[in-house]
């Protein structure tokens, strides 16, 4: 766990305390018990001159123990903050070594010493506002002591690890050097001799000026980028604290707020997100990639082929970006260009990294510059024959051991793979919009699909950023597949007398980036249109059939895109404005349909629609297009805009009960007919009184 080394020097004995809790190195309730035992022995050794503190590997500690949040184990003495304050108290010379990564309560460690010297590799980040919760072992006391406002509140509420170099800068660490342990035991020797000071936080109310207006943008920023969740707020109280009173003041105010916000669903819903994607990176064989990918062709130089260019040649691909004319092909390079000039401009990207990215896009209209692709995306047109088009000629330029992908939203890969003499080097990879942004990839295994190519898949996905989350083939796939349950209720409830304005407003405060109707007006209605087009011939006739969406785009409103859709728009702007024109379009399709409109609340229009998505989500389970319910959740919060803090479709039906769910479901059933018929994995988990976390 925690080991004792003595190291004798010229100037005295020092006593090397190493972390070795592998593999991040955490501080669980072991550690603690143990880094206290040492940290006696090695203070009451008469002979010890100093003491330093290092980890081991590429860890110092990925911070405390998340697993054992919630549990016993949390409350195990001495807790990180004793420990602590047993390091700041110490009249010996106490000095981090950040050896690598030092995250949450690993870097809470290195602030109660009186000296931190880090390898240029290391990492040291607050991360804890990501798991709904805050440093509660003094991170937000003694680092805007340590470093200042801005630069605290710029890592406690942004939650992002920053550099050697930048700890340097924020003077967040004393040096840098290859060897930090040695480094660390001259300076706690230079320190024990009393050469240099010990960097003791002050325990004082902070002396600056109160800075209201940076604690209100870092507010403002915080629901901006956490829309909804309540721990970044908490930290930032937590910060504000330090201006007016003494350490142990604030430690109390921030072990009070710490624990309010562990016990809250919330930080339970986000820490399930956390581990919800670990286990999403999951393949059921760990069979290898069989082929190394560092060539990517893309198909298509739209919305999504830009997108997904751009993706790959930020993390250092080489990209062929392919159109059927030159005029197509200038015209999606000029939006890529666009694109990355606006990131510039927004400082996320130097003009010599906007420039390498570019150079790694080359541009084609012909298929023979596939010829050495590991990999290529078809981001096409949504039409079976152009794919299956695009497909033969692929297969007949790509080196054999090429993967080819499509993008498609909802189309058979099976039948795309059949026009292939390598349906086992076939696969879906749906991308979302914007490709270059959301983190979300679902990765299709066709009924042919190789274990390998799908392990070759999901490392390229993770090395470009994404969230890989396996699904099976099938009509919308997991995502698109439930969001038809989710917009149709939708469409039903204007119908039964709900305005745009109110379903999409009751569905932001229950923490949906968006609502249903402004996001088909994002995503233009014509899409939608053109697939119910194509379902139409198949739709059995005596179900019910909103034709609210179709009557709007037959007045030619698509959208953002022709300023009118759900809502009308002003001439470049994305703000939507309710329109009379549509709400009078609803009532007459409601006449027609016989439908008396009623006064509809918020409460059914979240549990109309979120419950159509959870009851969809258990078919999807129980048909094994998704390997488990978490995969769900991280589906809808890392593509759908699904609030983190709810922790996905199928963690918040845990958490409001499943026989609640399974009760309102069946009165909608009754209600409303046979769209509502329960699933029977659902009714299955209520009989048998258990979750979808048990599955
Ligand atoms: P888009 O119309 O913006 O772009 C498609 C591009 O493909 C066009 O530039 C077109 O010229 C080009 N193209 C068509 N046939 C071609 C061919 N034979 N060879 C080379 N280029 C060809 O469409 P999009 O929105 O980028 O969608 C592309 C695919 O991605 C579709 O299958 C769509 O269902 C899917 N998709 C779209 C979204 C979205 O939100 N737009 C999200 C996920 C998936």
């Amino acid at each position: 766990m925690v080991k004792l080394e003595l190291r004798e020097m010229d100037a005295g004995r020092v006593a090397v305390l190493r972390i070795e809790n592998p593999p991040v190195n955490s501080v669980g309730s072991a550690v603690r018990v143990s880094l206290d035992e040492q940290l006696k022995a090695a203070l009451s050794d008469a002979s010890v001159k100093a003491v330093v503190l290092t980890g081991t590997a590429r860890f110092f500690s990925g911070g405390a123990d998340i697993r054992e949040f919630n549990t016993p184990k949390a409350a195990v003495r001495p807790s990180l903050r004793e420990l602590i304050a047993q390091i700041e108290a110490a009249e010996k010379p106490i000095v981090a070594a950040i050896n690598g990564t030092a995250l949450g309560g690993g870097l809470e460690l290195t602030l109660g010493c009186h000296g931190r010297v880090a390898d240029p590799t290391a990492k040291l980040g607050l991360p804890e506002v990501k798991l709904g919760v805050l440093p509660g072992a003094g991170g937000t006391q003694r680092l805007p002591r340590l470093i200042g406002l801005d630069a605290a509140l710029e890592i406690i509420v942004g939650g992002e690890p920053v550099t050697a170099q930048q700890a340097l800068e924020y003077g967040l660490v004393d040096d840098v050097d290859n060897d930090p342990v040695a480094k660390a035991i001259e300076l706690a020797l230079t320190i024990a001799q009393g050469v240099r000071a010990p960097r003791r936080v002050d325990h004082d109310p902070m002396d600056m000026p109160a800075s209201a207006a940076a604690f209100d943008s870092a507010r403002k920023n915080a629901e901006r980028r956490y829309r909804g969740c309540i721990a970044p707020l908490e930290a930032i109280a937590c910060v504000e604290k330090t201006l007016t009173t003494k350490l142990e003041e604030g430690l109390e105010f921030e072990r009070d707020r710490f624990q309010y916000l562990v016990n809250g669903d919330q930080s339970k819903a986000q820490r399930h997100i956390f581990f919800a994607e670990r286990k999403a990176a999951k393949l059921p064989s760990d069979e290898p990639a069989d082929v190394k990918i560092r060539r990517v062709g893309v198909v298509g130089a739209g919305t999504m082929g830009g997108g997904i260019a751009m993706s790959l040649a930020n993390a250092g691909l080489s990209v062929v970006l392919m159109e059927q004319s030159d005029a197509a092909l200038e015209r999606g390079w000029g939006t890529i260009v666009r694109n990355y000039e606006t990131s510039q401009r927004r400082g996320r990207f130097t003009a010599e990294e906007v420039e390498e990215r570019l150079a790694r896009i080359q541009r084609s209209v012909d298929y023979a510059d596939f010829a050495d692709a590991d990999l290529v995306i078809e981001a096409a047109f949504e039409d079976m024959a152009v794919k299956k088009e695009i497909f033969s000629r692929l297969d007949a330029v790509c080196r054999p051991d090429a993967i080819l992908a499509s993008n498609t939203s909802r189309l058979d890969i099976d039948e795309i793979a059949g026009v292939t003499s390598r349906p086992e080097r076939v696969l879906g990879m749906h991308f979302f919009s914007p490709a270059n942004v959301m983190r979300l990839l679902e990765v299709v295994k066709g009924a042919q699909t190789s274990n390998a190519v799908l392990a070759a898949v999901f490392g390229l996905a993770t090395r470009i950023g994404k969230v890989p989350v396996l699904v099976g083939v099938c009509d919308g796939f997991v995502g698109n597949r439930m969001v038809s349950h989710y917009t149709r209720e939708a469409y039903f409830l204007l119908e039964e007398g709900a305005t745009p304005a109110q379903i999409d407003g009751a569905l932001r405060r229950f923490g949906m980036a968006m609502g249903p109707l402004q996001m088909q007006d994002m995503a233009g209605l014509d899409i939608s249109w053109a697939a119910r087009k194509r379902q139409a011939p198949t739709r059995p006739a005596h179900l019910r059939y909103s034709k609210v969406a179709d009557r709007i785009c037959e007045m030619g409103r698509f959208g953002q895109k022709t300023g009118s859709g759900f809502y009308r728009y002003e001439p470049g702007s994305r703000e939507p404005i309710p329109d009379p024109e549509v709400h009078a379009l609803i009532e007459q399709c409601a006449a027609e349909a016989g439908i008396v409109r009623r006064d509809i609340s918020d409460e059914e229009i979240v549990e109309r629609t979120i419950f159509a998505l959870v009851n969809e989500a258990a078919k999807i389970v129980q048909d094994g297009i998704a390997q488990r319910p978490s995969d769900i959740d991280v589906v809808y919060v890392a593509g759908y805009g699904f609030p983190m803090f709810r922790g996905g479709p199928m963690f918040y039906a845990d958490t409001v009960g499943l026989e609640h769910v399974l009760n309102t479901i069946q009165r909608f059933h009754k209600e409303h007919g046979e769209f509502w018929t329960p699933a029977p994995l659902l009714e299955e988990l209520v009989r048998s009184g258990r979750r979808f976390s048990d599955l």
